[in-house]
């Protein structure tokens, strides 16, 4: 099964495709993790891209297709891959259909977390990630528990883009090109709705039931 998930910056993509990668064995392709991946390397491409991701904008579609078809095309991960925060954009919607039907797989559903600006606010300032794992929590809703053998606090680190500001960029960004992708796959019907602005085990156990079904 292939999954989209789909929702603005904080709406808790990262936190739920955690949880679905490891119950349903997937591989989470997050087009966030594989830029940022550039940017602290310090590659090419991360140099060319930095202040871009920076300031809440979106990198071109060049780019991204191209980091998109290297996991795509790769058998390991054939029809086990979760879309986070991908595609933003119809081109890049129709651009993943091409690509799916080249490698004869299709997406299975699309999961929409519904999440108000405010809510989003108040995440994104207490978003904070393990820089040993990748692991997302939040200082306020979700800190990691005492006895968690990895996350220690010394190795939490905030993103360069989490702020305010720039949150309410992205939320916008998000707004304005999303809207068409989503109506893409409503005429295909893959399209589920999930409040997002619940707790994060609630909002599991709904995605759960869509999932089970589909691998059912
Ligand atoms: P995204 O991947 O959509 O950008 P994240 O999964 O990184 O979002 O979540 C954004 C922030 O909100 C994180 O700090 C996370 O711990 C927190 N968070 C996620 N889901 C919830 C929730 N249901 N309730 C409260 N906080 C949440
Ligand atoms: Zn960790």
């Amino acid at each position: 099964m292939n999954i989209i998930i789909f929702g603005p910056p904080g709406a808790g993509k990262g936190t739920q495709s955690e949880f679905i990668v490891k119950k349903f064995n997937l591989f989470k392709l997050s087009t966030g993790d594989l830029l940022r991946e550039e940017i602290n390397k310090e590659t090419s491409l991360g140099l060319k891209i930095t202040s871009i991701v920076n300031s809440g904008s979106l990198v071109s579609d060049d780019i991204i297709n191209s980091l998109i078809e290297n996991i795509v095309s790769n058998q390991t991960y054939k029809n086990k891959i979760i879309f986070d925060g991908y595609p933003r954009n119809l081109p890049q919607a129709e651009n993943l259909n091409k690509l799916l039907l080249k490698y004869d797989q299709r997406i299975d559903i699309v999961i929409r977390l519904k999440v108000s600006l405010n809510v989003i606010k108040k995440r994104i300032t207490g978003r904070v990630i393990c820089s040993k794992c990748g692991k997302t929590f939040n200082e306020f809703f979700n800190p990691p528990k005492d006895n968690e053998k990895c996350c220690k606090k010394e190795f939490l680190q905030k993103r360069d883009d989490d702020n305010v500001d720039v949150a309410i960029k992205r939320f916008e960004t998000y707004e304005n090109s999303t809207e068409p992708v989503l109506d893409f796959y409503k005429k295909m019907n893959l399209v589920k709705d999930v409040n997002g602005e619940i707790d994060i085990e609630s909002i599991y156990s709904k995605i759960n039931d869509y999932l089970s079904v589909i691998e059912g």
